[in-house]
């Protein structure tokens, strides 16, 4: 198959959350199935062309409301046998961030990635690229779908393209208020309630939820959550309505790159077989943020900090986690009410806690690396990454029983030695700090401990079966496209 793989994010080129991770280890996958897998995305200030041996390859022009604008086509590779191509275009993208500041998004968001949109297929047409499949991701790539109906329907190169749009996080959905219509070069009939409108505005999202081939979300539970009221962020009706086209698939990891054998951030490399430098690395960890030392155990987070990621039952809980006698170390960056919550909330409690408010990919490996445990108490979860990275490198994962979070971890039962993590249902302070309780009381036992840890270092999170189960999709996909 020749797919098309478009994303506003990839690592390791531009990254600011998961779907950046997915999008650089997915396409990868799929070319290791023996597929011809190509993918795009804007070229970022960050992406220096020199440093990835970029080169110019073509260049096409797309209208713009009133106007034209044009885009350039760098090539280079995400990996020995996947293209990358990055539309050049400093007006939009040649800036230090890629969707806003710490202030707020860029108020031009609309019109970078509805040129961007609209710069996928012709990206195809510019470089002769005739895809099977074009896959889209979050609603910056929303309008794809749309575009390759209403303007690529008879292009010899394209008119067999089935559309894929994957959410990878509902809460986001790229609205914007009606004016932008002019931007899209769309007619007024795809503004309404079963196309693009949504209460007055436009949602990129939903145009990708309405007019995509097949639809899938990052986790099984996800797939089934956002279809309800409580985690529809408003489009459960749209997502109920394709039910029988939205597929859950989890994501995998890189594991490769995430592996604490090989990982060069680690003060000592480990393994299940071979745990003991994980010792070294907590103590490293401990010694590199200023804690004490001790037997007390390490609890860490990496996160965005946003809404979705239970930083509020968080610090409601904190002064019982506290008294609990552990360590916790947060590494964090994102809306700034946060970052001054959890400033303070620190300053409280100097002997046991450190927050930093940074981004800094080597200090989360050490994390991962020298916690015992890891929490993820969030509000809703796509799939979540974290985790999966926290299992691999021996942090128990103390996680809310939401999307991907719940189709990850499992329960331990300590009678039968089964289970990796510990889960909770209720979205609160008192649930969050019991579960957090039972981990603690299990640390204290290290029989019981080592056999969790284990457990959950030898989960095979490799996107060798996901990735064959996007085949499946593309493949139902392309079937629904012919008729
Ligand atoms: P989301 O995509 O909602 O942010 P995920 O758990 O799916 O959450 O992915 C987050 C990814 O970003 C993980 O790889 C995590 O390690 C990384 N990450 C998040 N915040 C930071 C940070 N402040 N510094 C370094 N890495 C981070």
């Amino acid at each position: 198959m020749r797919i098309l793989f478009a994303a506003s994010e990839v690592a390791p080129f531009a990254k600011t959350g998961g779907l950046a991770d997915v999008a650089g280890s997915l396409p990868r996958a799929l070319a290791d199935l023996g597929h011809d897998v190509r993918v795009v995305l804007p070229r970022y200030r960050r992406i220096n062309p020199k440093e990835h041996g970029l080169r110019p390859v073509a260049s096409y022009t797309v209208p713009l409301a009133s106007w034209k604008e044009r885009g350039d086509v760098l090539e280079g590779r995400l990996d020995r046998n996947v293209t990358a191509y990055f539309i050049n275009k400093d007006v939009y993208y040649d800036r230090p961030e890629l969707y806003g500041t710490m202030r707020g998004d860029y108020p031009d968001n609309a019109e970078r990635f509805i040129f961007f949109s609209r710069s996928v297929p012709e990206v195809c047409r510019a470089v002769g690229f005739s895809p099977d499949i074009i896959h889209c991701n979050d609603w910056q790539t929303g309008l794809v779908p749309l575009y390759c109906r209403l303007f690529h329907g008879q292009d010899e190169l394209l008119r067999h393209a089935a559309t894929v749009f994957t959410i990878h996080n509902l809460g986001y959905q790229g609205i914007f208020w009606h004016w932008d219509m002019k931007l899209t070069g769309l007619g007024w009939d795809v503004f309404t309630p079963q196309g693009i409108e949504y209460f007055g505005n436009i949602n990129l999202m939903k145009a990708g939820l309405v007019y995509s081939d097949a639809l899938t979300t990052v986790s099984p539970t996800y797939s089934r959550e956002v279809q309800t009221p409580e985690y529809g962020h408003g489009l459960d009706g749209v997502l109920l309505s394709r039910s029988a086209e939205l597929t859950g698939i989890v994501n995998g990891i890189d594991t490769a790159a995430w592996a604490p054998l090989h990982d060069p951030a680690l003060a000592r490399h480990y393994s299940a077989e071979h745990p003991a430098g994980k010792k070294h690395c907590t103590a490293a960890l401990r010694a590199e943020l200023g804690l004490p030392e001790g037997q007390v155990p390490v609890a860490g987070m990496v996160t965005r900090l946003s809404d979705q990621k239970g930083l509020d039952i968080l610090t409601d809980a904190l002064p019982e986690i506290m008294s609990l006698g552990i360590q916790l170390v947060i590494l964090g960056s994102g809306d700034e009410r946060y970052h001054r919550l959890l400033a303070d909330m620190c300053g409280r409690y100097p002997e046991q806690m450190r927050v930093m408010l940074k981004y800094d990919d080597g200090l989360a490996r050490r994390i991962y690396a020298g916690a015992d445990i890891f929490l993820m108490p969030s509000r809703y979860e796509p799939c979540g990454l974290g985790q999966m990275h926290a299992l691999r490198y021996g942090a128990v994962p103390v996680v809310r029983r939401t999307g991907g979070l719940a189709d990850t971890v499992a329960q331990f039962n300590p009678r039968k030695g089964t289970g990796t993590g510990f889960l909770f249902d209720d979205y609160s302070a008192p649930a969050l700090a019991a579960s957090l309780r039972k981990a603690v009381l299990v640390h204290r036992k290290p029989a019981q401990w080592a056999r969790l840890v284990k457990n959950g270092m030898g989960v095979d999170f490799s996107w060798k079966h996901s990735a064959q189960e996007y085949v499946n999709v593309y493949k139902a996909a392309i079937e629904k496209h012919k008729r």
